[in-house]
Formats: structure tokens, sequence, C-alpha cells
């Protein structure tokens, strides 16, 4: 779902450039509607028409073919193949913006065009109506004030800058009056939405605006993803694994484990734990890369389990093997949610699956501080966890005593798991962590 912002307020109160700065960091497409309204009244003065007769303006909008491209320079308004951009930045202009944009049919031409936007990328848009027409359901409203004097002095200023001789009173005047126009039009006046956040910008600097209107739209978004709880989506026992698959793991298990066994002096607990059929996770501590194969070496079923991506760019036969071992690949910093539909998939198709929720090895054999990622997995998919603890003895290069142990599985609906919202899942992580350590270190630490 895209994100929209919706950033309205009078002109002259800094939206654009605002807007302009945080769509920048955020990487958020930025959509001035306001350069919208000016093209069709550049192409209104430029046709010999009077933006003060409506009839003239209405029928002049079938003529008019508007659109925005995003380029390194930023937003270009492209008015009938023309880019416009820099023609449209005139007091005449704004004034003629002012009227046309009352005419509500000048409206309605625009709406879906800016709601299309909207739709297809998350955006910060500025106006007067995005809150309360245009967007309404905008996850983030923003209501950017600040009095007529400053904003007059902020467009003197600017203009001056570009060289222009104005007159501060004229200015002045100039955004009074456009203020009433858009707060006193019968249709999608001027107005702050009821929930729009306001700033008011008179005493503060522009990079201070910049910086509150980030927070609001992180902190937004942040509440926004939290309120979507991932959906559960158990998963059917008793898929079998093809029959070649389970040759080739099988071969490559008996190999591994001649290897294992004379180069370690290795021991397995609680082999009772683990169940005959698949679709289970598995969820250890970690503490070498060899970990996954320990773990797969007594266990009938075929395993499966998340590498790095960079581990598949190997060489070809590296992959295979790894392959055969049940690894997927998972892109570093991709988030966890295509991590979580391949654990899924596997789960679906009848593997146990690895899950090390330390996120990483531990150097001492401690058991680190475990992340919701296992417990999400296990929720969504309603399977069986199963404990397990790795633990290294002695220093030994050769022939160290190494002991897999499995612990009792952890069914999520029996300890009262039974969908994906934080308080489930933290529940469902710190029963597997209290396991996993009791395992490990031989005592229950919960988290
Ligand atoms: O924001 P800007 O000053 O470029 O807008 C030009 C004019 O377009 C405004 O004075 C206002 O009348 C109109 N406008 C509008 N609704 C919008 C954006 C701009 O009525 N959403």
């Amino acid at each position: 779902m895209s994100i929209n912002v919706a950033l309205d307020g009078p002109s002259g109160a800094g939206k654009s450039t605002i807007a302009k700065a945080a769509a920048e960091k955020l990487k958020y497409l930025y959509v001035d509607t306001g350069a919208m309204y000016r093209a069709v009244a550049l192409y209104i003065l430029s046709s010999g028409k009077s933006p003060d007769d409506e009839q003239e303006v209405i029928s002049a909008l079938k003529d008019i073919d508007i659109s925005l491209i995003h380029t390194d320079d930023g937003q270009r308004i492209i008015l009938n193949g023309e880019d416009v951009s820099d023609r449209i930045r005139t007091p005449e202009i704004s004034m003629a913006a002012s009227k046309v944009s009352a005419v509500p049919a000048t409206r309605e031409f625009l709406l879906s065009l800016q709601k299309d936007l909207a739709k297809e990328n998350n955006v910060i848009m500025d106006g007067r109506d995005i809150g309360t027409v245009v967007l309404p359901h905008a996850q983030v409203k923003i209501f950017l004030t600040a009095s007529s004097e400053e904003r007059a002095k902020r467009r003197y200023d600017e203009l001056i800058a570009r060289g222009e001789s104005v007159v501060y009173e004229d200015i002045l005047k100039d955004i009074e009056q456009r203020d009433y126009n858009d707060t006193h039009r019968s249709v999608a006046p001027l107005k702050k939405a009821d929930d729009a956040v306001e700033i008011d910008s008179t005493c503060i600097s522009l990079e201070k605006a910049v910086d509150r209107v980030i927070w609001i739209i992180k902190d937004a978004v942040a509440k926004e993803s939290r309120r979507e709880v991932p959906k559960v989506r158990p998963v059917v026992k008793g898929r079998k694994t093809p029959l070649f698959k389970r040759i080739a793991h099988e071969f490559l298990r008996l190999v591994a484990k001649a290897i294992y066994y004379i180069y370690l002096d290795l021991h397995f607990e609680g082999l009772e734990n683990v169940p005959k059929d698949g679709s289970n996770i598995f969820a250890s501590n970690h503490r070498s890369y060899t970990d996954p194969i320990l773990i797969s070496l007594k266990p009938k079923v075929m395993f499966s389990f998340m590498a790095k991506e960079e581990l598949f760019k190997k060489n070809i036969f590296f992959t295979a093997i790894i392959r055969i071992f049940g690894a997927f690949p998972v892109a570093r910093g991709k988030g966890g949610a295509e991590a979580i539909d391949m654990s899924i998939e596997r789960l679906n198709k009848g593997y146990n699956l690895v899950i090390f929720p330390e996120g990483t090895r531990s150097k001492d054999g401690k058991v680190l501080k475990g992340k919701t990622g296992v417990a999400l997995v296990a929720a969504m998919a309603q399977v069986p966890v199963i404990p397990v603890g790795i633990v290294f003895e002695g220093k030994l290069k050769f022939r160290r005593k190494v002991t897999v142990k499995f612990g009792k599985p952890i069914i999520p609906k029996e300890i009262g798991v039974d969908d994906c919202s934080p308080k489930k899942l933290r529940i469902m992580r710190n029963e597997i962590m209290a396991s996993i350590t009791e395992l490990v270190e031989g005592n229950v630490n919960k988290l």
C-alpha cells in the first residue's frame, strides 16, 4: 500500500520547499498540485481567454493536457507537450490560478490525475484541498501556516534574490487576496482537515519545519506498519519432497555424517522430541556455519534453511550441495517479508526449517537476544517449534565434543499464540529463547 502525505496550507507558507525536501529525504514522489492549476491558468491567459469567465474556462479544459514528469531537476509540468515549469511562476499566473481553481470543472478535471499519482506512489502532495478532498484517507495530513506578513516577506526576499523589482506591500496585498479567494470559494476551499497536524512556520526555520514533517511522516508510517498484523497462513502437513531430492539428500547426509563423526566427538540428546513428519521449525542457537548440517544429521525429514545470497554465487558445485541440503537464498537487507514468504513456502512443501533466532553466531557460546522473525513464521504457519541447543565443549580443533540437544516442541496454539499480534509474537519468541537457553546453559532465562 502506498503512503500518502497531504500537505495543505495558504500560499507562501513554505509548502513546496518543505514537501520537496522531505520527499527527497524519504524517496517519495513530490506532487505540486498548485503547478497544475497554474498550467491551466497559463493556457487560459495565453489563448486570450479570461480567467474570470467561468464558461470560457470550462470550454478550454477539453483542449488542455497536463502531466507531471520527474527529472533530475525535480518535478516538471508539461502542458500540451511543452515544459512550462518556469513560465507558470509569475504573479499574473498566481492570481489567474487562484481564479480558475474556483471553477468546479477545473478541480474535477485535475482530480483524477492527482488521485492516480497517489494510488501508484508514496507521495507528498501539496495544495489546498489535499487532506479534505483529493486524499481524504491520507495516512498523514499536515496543515502548514505562517502569518501573511511572514509569507509576503519570504516571497519578497525570493523575488528580490532573483533580481526582480517588486514592492513588499503589493506582494502582501496579493497574498491576502489569494487567501481570501482560496478560503471563500464554494468548492474545495482552503481548510484544515479535522485530522491534520498544524505546523506554524512563522517563527521556525524551514529546516526545522522539514525535520518536523519528516518526523510526523515516519511516526505515522511506523504506526501504520504496526497496525498491519500479518495473517495466519496455516501450513498443510503431509506433503512429500520428490524422490530424487530425498535420495540426493540422504546420500549427502551419509557422507556428512561420516565426516562429522570422524572430525567431532558428536552426541545427540532429546531425539524423542523430534517429530517423524515434516513442516516443523527447528530454532537453534548459532555457533558455527555447520550448525544447519549438525541439526539435520539425525532426523529423517528433509531440512531447509536460509543462507546469504552470496553463498549461491561461489560455484555451481557448492551451490548444488547447499541446495540439496535445503538452503535457499535470502538477500541481505531485503527486509523480512521475502524471507518469511520463502520460509512458509518451504514449510508448505513439507520441509523442516532451521532458523537461528539470534540472527548471528555467538562467539562465546552464550545465547544472545532472540529476534521475533522465528515467532512470526511459527505464528503465521501455526507449526511446532523444536528448540535446539548446540553445545561445543573444550578447545580441541579435532574431536571436539559437540552435543546437539532437541527440546520439547512448542506448539503456538498451546501457549495461546493464535494470531500474529506483537504481543503474541513476544510470547512465542520468549518461550523459544527460554527453551534454547535452558538446553544450552541449563537454566530458564525468560527475556
Ligand atoms: O500552490 P500555488 O501557489 O502554486 O497554487 C496556485 C493556486 O492554485 C493557488 O492560489 C490556489 O488557488 C490554487 N490551488 C488550489 N488547490 C490546490 C492547489 C492550488 O486551489 N490543491
